[in-house]
């Protein structure tokens, strides 16, 4: 058999149990989750979500680049034209892990390789040290003028080697974040 053919076969299970049609497209729980694109690390599975609970965003590294804030910009309005409201409230959390394969993005023969070849700037997918690459990227959402100050964001490591997800930063709003970075 070969693997589509299970994956069909395991469809066909979930259908024949399947009892959640009135579902609607709003996550339950208000979240989105950022996460790395890594088979390992499936927040799903991770955080034992159930349909409808959260929206997944994954990426290379699970990195706030320019594309996943156009995402997430373009999210907000289509949420705002569904719900009637101007700035729908959402959590984001941010989640990268250990032993990521994005580390390979910060070798700078590696950036330039694949800049020489496809014009392709990995730089801001590169992970170094993830809990100060989850700050930067908290940073990334804090200083994108497109997203409301109400939306909410906190970051978690996820460990591939225990299945522990540790909390790096705790949930605040982009509205004080902005205000305290004006501060400094
Ligand atoms: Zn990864």
């Amino acid at each position: 058999m070969s693997h589509i053919d299970a994956l069909k076969t395991r469809n066909q299970n979930f259908a024949a149990s399947f009892t959640q049609r009135d579902l609607v497209p709003l996550p339950k729980l208000g979240m989105i989750i950022v996460a790395c694109i890594d088979a390992r690390v499936d927040p799903t599975t991770i955080f034992d979500l159930e349909l409808g609970e959260a929206v997944i965003m994954r990426n290379n590294g699970g990195r706030v680049t320019a594309a996943l804030i156009e995402e997430i910009t373009a999210l907000s309005f289509l949420v705002g034209r569904i719900t009637g409201q101007d700035a729908p409230g959402f959590h984001i959390m941010l989640m990268q892990h250990t032993k990521c394969g994005a580390q390979q993005f910060a070798a700078p023969d590696f950036q330039a390789d694949i800049k020489a070849r496809t014009g392709i700037d990995v730089t801001p997918s590169a992970i170094t040290y993830p809990e100060q690459d989850l700050l930067t990227d908290i940073a990334r959402l804090r200083d994108e003028p497109n997203l409301h100050g109400g939306l909410t964001v906190s970051a978690m490591l996820y460990d591939v080697e225990t299945g522990l997800a540790h909390e790096i930063a705790s949930t605040q709003s982009l509205e004080v974040l902005r205000k305290k970075a004006a501060d400094l």
